[in-house]
């Protein structure tokens, strides 16, 4: 079995991984930590929950202490993130891992003043987490000088380009010293990462942790058929029935988060919202409400969970089912962090089948039918064949939904049958096959340069 040594890890680093309470490199760890030390650029295809945070920080660490130069500090390791959340606990992770070794860092991002900021980057520093917004902001207005980087971090690649950083990216890339070493470290690897891991990449070494495995191993997961007005009290009756004290509820959009905060309200539910428009502080007290299980309920969007890194959450609840199915993996991924385990409701109306489809395709998985609530609604079955994507709404469904109003305890699900489920690789919904083959070519671009 590989452990932290075997990695090459020096001691101080070890004593840190202690105190941590880990005791096995996981398998990212385990592929990255050695390239990294040689020196090596690593593409590394792996999401949040799968320990590449300590994967890139150890060795980025260790080669740092190595050798100190001398006079002012100045920022040698450049770490974008594209959410405040994810940053900040990045820059936490930094934190536990140099306890014992004299490294200065700091993370920065918008919605707050930046003069804290300035004043930690006016002291000098080591290391430098950021949003690229603010990065950008602090390096035209001279208080950044990244010209001497040696180390430069891409955290959640595919979500940079989701949110629209391209551009900005392509900017901090541009004032980059041409010799350092890169990380690239993405959830997915559709063609547009694989672009962008070739531009600036040099004979890169590529990781794959797949995300379906995380998925379905360790990860209970149960979708419940039911109507959309109906999933509110599904809800409540899910966190009194399993007495819940951390769970993720995720919505599609801000309003609906903050609808339902004051629903499980109404229910004597206390729960907070987290979303983009949130002001910084109020995202913060949330999450340190639920990190101290004060708040058993946190009602979030996609964008603003990215990186939610709290231990111990036991139920990830997919109120609404997301439209892209890599988000699906993503929001379960929430829960079964480092080695515990979890359950993933999923709650599907009518309108939501295809995304199902979608999903279930995608994770190369058929998700158990839990049929046994009261609120079971057959007509959100995935129809045989049924193609991934949205169900449009028309009139004769909107009809036949109410003549099914009667129907609804009467009827069981029924798991679709083997013929009827798209394989992976199928046309239509291959992410999977996407993010394999374009992984090839990101590799075989990096190793080009
Ligand atoms: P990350 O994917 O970097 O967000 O890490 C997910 C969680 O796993 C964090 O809470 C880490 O503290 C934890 N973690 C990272 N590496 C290990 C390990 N080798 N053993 C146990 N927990 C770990």
């Amino acid at each position: 079995m590989t452990t932290f040594e075997s990695l090459g890890l020096s001691k101080e680093l070890l004593r840190a991984v202690e105190s941590e309470g880990y005791t096995t490199p996981t398998p990212v760890q385990v592929q990255s930590i050695p390239p990294l030390l040689e020196g090596r650029d690593v593409l590394g295809v792996a999401q949040t929950g799968t320990g590449k945070t300590a994967a890139f920080a150890l060795p980025v660490l260790q080669i740092m202490s190595r050798s100190r130069p001398q006079g002012k500090r100045h920022i040698r390791a450049l770490i974008l993130s594209p959410t405040r959340e994810l940053a900040a606990q990045i820059d936490e992770r930094f934190s536990a891992y140099s306890e014992h070794i004299d490294i200065r860092h700091k993370v920065i991002f918008g919605g707050v003043s930046q003069n804290p900021q300035v004043k930690a980057l006016e002291k000098g520093l080591d290391i430098l987490v950021a949003t690229p917004g603010r990065l950008l902001d602090l390096i035209n207005q001279g208080h950044v000088d990244i010209s001497r980087v040696e180390f430069f971090v891409l955290d959640e690649a595919d979500r940079m380009l989701d949110m629209g950083f391209i551009r900005d990216i392509k900017k901090v890339l541009n004032i980059l010293p041409n010799r350092r070493q890169n990380l690239l470290f993405s959830a997915t690897m559709p063609a547009s990462i694989a672009d962008l891991a070739g531009s600036f990449l040099n004979n890169s070494i590529m990781i794959d942790v797949s995300p379906e495995e995380i998925t379905v191993d360790r990860i209970e997961q149960k979708i419940m058929f039911i109507r959309s007005v109906d999933k509110r009290r599904l809800l409540v009756k899910i966190i009194k029935d399993e007495n819940v004290k951390r769970g993720i509820v995720f919505t599609r959009t801000k309003h609906g988060a903050n609808r339902l905060v004051k629903q499980l309200d109404q229910s004597k539910i206390n729960a907070a919202a987290i979303h983009g428009n949130k002001s910084q502080g109020a995202r913060t007290k949330a999450l340190a409400g639920f990190k101290k299980g004060d708040i058993p309920i946190l009602v979030a969007t996609d964008i603003a969970s990215r990186g939610i890194d709290v231990e111990g959450i036991t139920h990830v609840f997919n109120y609404e089912l997301p439209n892209e199915p890599e988000v699906y993996v993503h929001r379960i991924g929430r829960t079964a962090r480092a080695g515990r385990s979890g359950i993933a409701y999923g709650f599907c109306d009518n309108s939501e089948s295809g995304y199902l489809v979608g999903i279930q395709q995608l994770i190369d998985y058929e998700i158990p039918v839990d049929a046994k609530h009261e609120f079971h609604f057959a007509a959100a079955i995935p129809k045989p064949g049924q193609k991934p994507g949205k169900m449009k709404e028309n009139k004769s469904s909107k009809k036949k939904q109410n003549n099914q109003k009667n129907s609804r305890n009467n009827t069981t699900s029924k798991p679709r049958s083997d013929s009827n489920r798209p394989k992976r690789g199928d046309s239509g919904g291959g992410r999977s096959n996407d993010r394999r083959s374009s992984g090839q070519n990101s590799s075989r671009g990096s190793n080009n340069r």
